[in-house]
């Protein structure tokens, strides 16, 4: 990738809008664009849409209501339902919480009345007869569930069924011929429907299917007709490869591209359209990457094809340079492109990715109308470059639309709009009127089960409040309103950047887009050269004159104000955050991190010294109490002491920072003891913060072997406390050393191991269920404390989530994690490969093995252990946290026999909650009361629900658990710090000399 090919794409949207605002001066004049509209919008109004237009259905119930809501998870995860007694559990939670009853149809069309009246039918009938109601149970009521069931799923299919051209390309087809009957200047292009791959058999299906399908509209092509004249194909990258990502470059390459080019060279050969999708904005720069190649192919294989096409987004701050970009790939080999400008349909997953990334900005524009402002400006440029492009405008926005016939009016390029099959209908009714415009419908082809995700997004995209489909449905909106010009630019982002998610009190850590070649270079150059310099271990007198001192030191640290102690661990944050790169190639040599776990990392501890910064500026500060007149009350809180912080290898820097902070702002001094693996990021943060003031006699370093260095520490007669994370057996051995001593009773907060299990109902998604296991078990070689160690599934989709999990688990990298493209690196030492390695033999001698990873060969590492993952019976064949890339499986459901199978989902949280572990839990099931009840019922610190469970955040998800998995309170939570303290009251008789004076001076 040329380093300055696209710019920063985070640059403040305020001026990136003027710049486009700026290109489009004399260009449009919008006033006579929404005139052109306007009479568009009167005609759509006057002869609403059909029911099936769904228009008509989200105006009654917007996707901000409950009901609206109630529709779309329905619409995503019914059909999918394999057994009757989730699905009605599903239908019923669902239907049950929305009010569909006073819904009816307002705009005299007797086919809304017809589905307004199948909902209102539907949810009142469920209301009585769906388990949970408060009818009487019994025969009738299941019945009479699965009737209504069938009703809801009828719906569905209905809702889904206006989107979808046919279940195959021949039935689509036909019906494209049927629809061109009316309108034959109508051009299809097909998309094969269907969730990205997760495993290389799904990307080779989709590739037969695509394959299939160019055939068959070649078949069908008149001889000699072009590209742009006939119906075409779309086609998604990530269909195509499972890995098609920016950290799998070269697999990309290798993989990818060669499926690609045999799609564009049958195209090609048949000289039909093929077109791209744009996906999601951390692939941008890698998609230019391919268009670079595949344009090379093109322009050598088949020179004359003008049917190349892909699709680009508006709605991305980047969007007006690729559009530069794409024309020069274009000309430079003298090719024509079909360009597809869309705004973009990620918009919502977009915006999410930056606020947990922390990154600098947005992606895409926040504000609809620099959107849209940013579309015309796009627009403008493809229409200037029509000798190597070819403008196709997708758009459902009747001003939008007015605007580019008005753009393309003397600019002498040839042009086409398009829209999606089962949108905008009402509204190209009127445009096409005007027989001079070509217009081309994006088609998608494909069974139920495959058009659920693809559904969600219309309905989203329909039901939007900023959407213009919802708003023209929605009378109330004047087209004054409806029409308002684009063309301005506001001062600020809609929304909080990233950096400002947590208030003005706290700035969220920042993070780097490893997608963009411009913020990942820098990092990947901060590996520091290898071996690392070592650090000196302490000796015995070393501890106990440690001890000593910061004994000594205690007094004058806890005197110091709370806010100048929290002063300087935001000055340590903001040193931290600064020098990202370097403390994330230091992870990556010292701890085995990868690059990607390395960010989280150093973002972790920014956020527990800002966390815990104000934290104890909210709670440690004095309390006036309520008393008698004459009398002051105050509540303090202080430091205890001298506090000894003892953490684990496995995040040597977050949670050796998190403990040393919140123990040193609460007032104590410190002794740190960090691991023995892992001394050298101890030691660079320590160093840090003395440089941020904190003093040498308030915070010590004391590395060694925990049975030495940290034994001696805990027994210490000057220790105040303990805080331990680690292994279950050492926390006991440390409570069972500060039980034995002498002295003052000390607290101790332990946060331990856990085994770690996911409940996966059959409403869930399984493509999302891999994702979030494949991470929650095998992400950092599954190292993690929280990380997942038994998946249950219900028997009913097991056989195929495992079949995914299976190919998921393919293709995962195993290696050097100093290597971006590596998704699981080393275990920490011998002695864990040698352990971990000896449970694995265990498994494959006594369980059914399900999948696993493949190694390097040669492994350019030693300690590597390939991701495995093996079928268990029941829940308690797990009896100890097994610490790497281990996944158990089970079954569970009403089929699974034996006393001790789990044979609903109540029982089998009981089996989990009976391991006596309780760190985390995920979830995964569409039923929101489910979710909740297994919430309710388990003994369990951190549970997730439809994600994965790793990753806790500071102040987000304050992260501990209960029973065998620690003493709590949360790390990163509200009540963690008062753990470090010591309380003490202050009652002072102001009435002591002489009398009350303040009560008599109030009595006048
Ligand atoms: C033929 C065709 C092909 C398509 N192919 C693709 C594709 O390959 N990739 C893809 O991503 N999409 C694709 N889409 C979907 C497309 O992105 C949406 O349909 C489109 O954004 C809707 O725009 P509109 O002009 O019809 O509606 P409008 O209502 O005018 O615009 C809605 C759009 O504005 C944007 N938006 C909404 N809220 C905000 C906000 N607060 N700030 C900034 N922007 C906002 C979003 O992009 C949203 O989709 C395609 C659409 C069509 C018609």
């Amino acid at each position: 990738m040329p380093a300055d090919r696209l710019p920063d794409p985070y640059r403040p949207e305020p001026d990136v809008a003027a710049a486009l605002l700026a290109g489009l001066q004399g260009r449009l004049d919008w006033p006579r664009a929404a005139a052109m509209a306007t009479p568009w919008v009167h005609a759509v109004r006057a002869q609403p849409a059909p029911f099936w237009a769904l228009e008509s259905l989200l105006r009654e119930y917007p996707i901000s209501s409950a009901e609206g809501l109630a529709l779309m998870r329905l619409a995503e995860a019914l059909l999918r339902v394999p057994d009757a007694e989730t699905a009605m559990a599903l239908t019923a939670d669902q239907l049950g919480r929305a009010d569909f009853d006073g819904a009816g149809g307002t705009d005299g069309s007797s086919a809304h009345r017809l589905l307004a009246g199948l909902s209102a039918q539907a949810i009142a009938l469920s209301k009585k007869l769906l388990p949970g109601s408060t009818e009487p149970p019994g025969v009738l009521q299941r019945l009479g569930a699965r009737t209504v069931v069938a009703a809801t799923v009828r719906a569905i299919q209905l809702l889904g069924r206006q989107f979808v051209l046919g279940r195959s390309i021949a039935e689509a087809m036909a019906e494209a011929a049927s629809q061109r009957k009316a309108l034959p200047r109508l051009r299809f292009s097909y998309d094969m429907l269907g969730e990205g791959a997760r495993t290389e058999a799904d990307a080779e299906r989709y590739l037969a299917s695509y394959h299939h399908a160019i055939t068959h509209i070649a078949a069908a092509r008149p001889a000699g007709q072009a590209p742009m004249a006939g119906d075409g194909i779309s086609i998604k990258l990530s269909a195509l490869f499972s890995r098609y990502e920016e950290a799998q470059r070269q697999r990309v390459f290798d993989t990818l591209l060669p499926r690609v080019r045999q799609l564009l060279a049958l195209a090609a050969r048949a000289n039909l359209n093929l077109t791209i999708d744009a996906e999601e904005s951390d692939r941008l720069e890698l998609s230019l990457d391919l268009l670079d190649v595949l344009a090379d192919d093109v322009a050598r294989e088949h020179p004359h094809w003008a049917g190349f096409g892909l699709a680009m987004q508006a709605y991305q701050t980047r969007a007006a340079a690729v559009v530069d970009e794409v024309a020069a790939i274009a000309s430079r080999r003298k090719l024509r492109f079909m360009v597809r400008l869309v705004k973009g349909a990620y918009w919502d997953g977009e915006i999410k990715r930056a606020q947990e990334g922390g990154l600098a900005g947005y992606p895409v524009f926040t504000h609809k109308h620099h959107t849209d402002l940013s579309y015309l400006a796009c627009a403008g440029k493809l229409l200037a470059r029509h000798d190597c492009l070819y403008p196709q405008f997708a758009t459902h926005n009747a001003g939008t639309i007015a605007a580019l016939v008005q753009m393309a009016e003397g600019s002498g390029a040839a042009f086409e709009l398009q829209r999606l099959h089962g949108m905008g209908e009402a509204v190209y009714r009127e445009v096409l009127k005007n027989p001079a415009i070509d217009c081309r419908v994006y088609a998608p082809v494909g069974e139920h089960r495959d058009l659920l995700a693809y559904l969600v997004r219309r309905l989203l995209e329909n039901g939007a409040n900023s959407s213009f489909v919802h708003q023209l449905a929605d009378e109330q909106v004047p087209p004054d309103e409806l029409l308002a010009s684009p063309l301005q630019v506001q001062p600020a982002p809609s929304l909080p950047l990233p950096a400002a998610l947590y208030g003005p009190a706290r700035r969220n850590a920042s993070g780097v887009d490893l997608a963009c070649q411009a913020q990942r270079a820098p990092l990947l150059a901060a590996l520091p050269a290898s071996p690392l310099p070592t650090v000196a271990m302490a000796t015995p007198a070393d501890a106990d004159a440690a001890m000593q001192a910061l004994h000594a030191g205690f007094v004058d640290w806890n005197a110091r104000p709370v806010a100048q102690r929290a002063t300087l661990l935001r000055r340590a944050a903001d040193r931290l955050d600064a020098e990202l790169p370097a403390w994330c190639g230091l992870l990556v040599r010292e701890g085995g991190k990868t690059w990607g776990d390395a960010v989280a990392e150093v973002r972790e501890a920014v956020d527990f010294c800002r966390y815990y910064a104000e934290q104890a500026e909210a709670r440690l500060a004095e309390q006036v109490l309520p008393g008698p007149t004459g009398e002051s009350n105050v509540l303090r809180l202080q430091g205890r002491g001298v506090f000894v912080c003892i953490s684990p290898w496995n995040f040597p820097l977050a949670i050796f920072a998190g403990q040393v902070v919140a123990a040193l702002v609460a007032g104590n001094t410190v002794a740190a003891k960090p691991a023995e693996q892992t001394p050298r990021v101890a030691q660079r943060f320590v160093a840090l913060l003395h440089e941020a003031g904190v003093p040498g006699d308030a915070l010590r370093l004391l590395h060694g072997l925990g049975e030495t260095v940290g034994a001696q520490l805990v027994a210490h007669p000057l220790c105040a406390g303990v805080c331990f994370t680690g292994s279950t057996p050492v926390a006991r051995l440390i409570n069972r050393t500060l039980a034995a001593k002498d002295g003052p009773i000390v607290p101790l907060i332990a946060e331990t191991g856990g085994l770690n299990t996911m409940v996966v109902d059959s409403s869930a998604l399984p493509e999302q269920v891999v994702d979030a296991v494949v991470q929650s078990a095998f992400r950092s070689a599954g190292q993690r404390c929280s990380a997942l160690r038994l998946l249950c599934v219900h028997e009913d989709i097991a056989d195929g989530v495992i079949t995914m999990l299976r190919g998921a688990m393919a293709e995962l990298r195993v290696g050097d994690p100093a290597e971006l493209a590596t998704d699981v690196g080393p275990l920490i030492d011998d002695d864990a490969f040698a352990a971990i390695g000896a449970h694995v033999a265990r498994l494959r001698r006594d369980a059914v093995l399900l999948g696993e990873s493949t190694l390097p060969s040669p492994p350019p590492l030693p300690r590597l252990l390939a991701p495995v993952a093996f079928e268990i019976g029941r829940v308690d064949e797990l009896r100890d946290e097994v610490f790497g890339p281990v996944l158990h499986v089970l079954r569970w459901g009403p089929g699974q026999g034996g006393p001790e199978a789990a044979r609903d989902v109540r029982t089998l949280v009981a089996r989990i909650n009976a391991l006596g572990y309780g760190l985390t839990l995920g979830v995964q099931t569409r039923i929101d009361s489910r979710a909740r009840q297994i919430a309710a019922d388990a003994r369990i610190g951190n549970v997730y629900v439809n994600r994965n469970m790793i990753g806790a955040v500071v102040g987000v998800q304050p992260f501990g658990g209960e029973g065998l998995s620690g003493t709590g309170p949360k790390a990163g939570g509200p009540h963690y710090l008062y753990r470090f303290c010591a309380e003490q009251t202050l009652t002072i008789n102001t009435a002591a000399a002489g009398g009350n004076a303040e009560l008599l001076a109030g009595m006048a």
